[in-house]
């Protein structure tokens, strides 16, 4: 019997180790296809300053859209790249696309407003990556006040030594930085104080269940005094619902991403409006 199942167990294993690598050989093949034939696209969600609803940024991200296999999100794509390195290639798109993006909306207003990219661990490690995104601005003549840098609690967290150092870098050339999915990454809060942090983003899960959950009330609460307390400012994304909204104006939270306010979409869309809200926007702030 013990025999019988250890063998199916193995041959289940087995499977289920095939599956994986066909899954990544899969995805793969996919990224090499988006990467030859153009298939990455930018969309660009707004960041919502809660207080006046002006949009203060743009989150930037990617999809690689295939004409027959449709949209294939970065979750998808993003652990693969960093596996096989295709990831740099990947972040040089991403950042060509953003400057195009910042771009067009400089040539539209006058008002500040940035890009922030989501930047892996991998892309961090390696020893280039600051200099040429410096180098990079400059050929494209775009201060770099324009950009953002996301990375998440758990990239920074588990690479502290070289993350720390490359952050301390981006901020001293005037690249704003946020600590994206903040609260599932076990933050040391003696690191906290130290990086040169400006954003704290809430991780969506904390919002999405803000209701459903006393606890994560409190959460969102605590995180929103310590980014003060610590001179930062702090973002929710994931905000889908009209009573999220109202929760974290009243928490103090100063930047807004959600559904509810705006979904991530083509740079065109954005633009476009932007075309018509302008004017409009001017009027107003002229009285
Ligand atoms: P993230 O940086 O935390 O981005 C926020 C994610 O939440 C996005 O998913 C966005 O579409 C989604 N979102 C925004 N508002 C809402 C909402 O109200 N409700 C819900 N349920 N979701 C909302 P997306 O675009 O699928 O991206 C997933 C993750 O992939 C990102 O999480 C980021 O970690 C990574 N990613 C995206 N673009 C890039 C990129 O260019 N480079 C790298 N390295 N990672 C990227
Ligand atoms: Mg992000
Ligand atoms: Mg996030
Ligand atoms: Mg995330």
């Amino acid at each position: 019997e013990a025999k019988k199942k250890g063998k199916n167990q193995f041959a289940y294993y087995h499977t289920s180790m095939e599956r994986a690598i066909h899954h990544f050989m899969y995805i793969e093949s996919l990224i090499r296809e988006g990467l030859t034939q153009n298939l990455f696209e930018l969309y660009f969600q707004p960041l919502i300053d809660s207080k006046t609803l002006r949009m203060e940024g743009y989150e930037a991200l990617l999809r690689l859209k295939h004409p027959h296999k449709g949209f294939i999100p970065p979750d998808t794509i993003i652990p693969v790249a960093e596996a096989n390195g295709d990831i740099h290639l990947i972040g040089d798109k991403v950042l060509s696309q953003a400057c195009d993006f910042i771009d067009a909306l400089r040539a539209l207003q006058d008002e500040p407003f940035f890009v922030a990219i989501n930047v892996s661990a991998k892309q961090l490690q390696r020893n280039k990556f600051v200099q040429e995104l410096f180098d990079y601005l400059a050929l494209r003549s775009i201060p770099s006040s324009y950009l953002k840098v996301e990375v998440t609690e758990s990239t920074v967290m588990e690479n502290i030594a070289v993350v720390s150092q490359q952050l301390s870098q981006l901020k001293a050339g005037g690249i704003r930085i946020s600590l994206d999915d903040f609260g599932t990454g076990y933050s040391s809060f003696a690191y906290l104080a130290q990086l040169p942090i400006d954003t704290l983003k809430i991780d969506k899960s904390f919002i999405l269940a803000l209701f459903k959950d006393n606890s994560n009330r409190h959460i969102v609460e605590a995180i929103s005094n310590l980014a003060h307390a610590l001179g930062m400012n702090v973002t929710a994304e994931g905000v889908e619902e009209a009573q999220h909204y109202d929760f974290l104006l009243e928490n103090n939270i100063d930047t807004l991403q959600g559904y509810h306010l705006c979904r991530p979409l083509p740079k065109d869309e954005i633009l476009n409006n932007m075309q018509k809200i302008l004017p409009v926007l001017r009027e107003y702030t002229r009285q």
